[in-house]
């Protein structure tokens, strides 16, 4: 497949500013650096984050107009409704960044919460919040599709 002029981004990692991890040859998994290396970009996507949550909040205090038109009104709730949900998603997420940093101190991070196998430094850089390993969590979404119906 050609590859696009557009070199895809490499998401969170990419968001903090940081290059891959580079291990070295019988480096341990986990070891110090490592662990910096992910609390620094879990460390910056959060700041990325409470920022974006402040955003939208000075947002909707500078937009929180009166407006007469019940149509403009309507817009404007509409609107609000769906910052009030993307600021909830980030709370959230911004909660599970911090519950993740606690892992880091306490020296449990990356590995699976379901089977303890190394989850690995390559998933954890894409998804750093990631608490199973990609076994896990394919059975994981398999089950919730099953219990969904989907
Ligand atoms: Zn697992």
């Amino acid at each position: 497949m050609p590859q696009g002029k557009e070199k895809k981004t490499h998401g969170i990692l990419a968001l903090a500013g940081l290059e891959p991890y580079q291990e070295k040859q019988g480096e341990e998994y986990m070891n110090d650096a490592q662990r910096a290396h992910f609390r620094r970009i879990l460390e910056e996507w959060r700041r990325q984050l409470r920022q974006e949550v402040d955003r939208t909040v000075h947002h909707m205090k500078d937009e929180a107009a009166n407006f007469p038109d019940p149509v403009d009104r309507a817009a404007q709730e509409e609107e609000f409704s769906i910052e009030l949900r993307t600021r909830d998603r980030e709370r959230k997420l911004i909660k599970k960044i911090e519950k993740t940093l606690q892992k880091i101190e306490d020296d449990d991070f990356g590995f699976c919460d379901s089977c303890g196998i190394e989850i690995g430094i390559r998933r954890l850089e894409a998804r750093p919040t990631a608490d199973l390993c990609v076994d896990c969590k394919t059975l994981a979404e398999m089950k919730e599709k099953q219990m969904t119906g989907a």
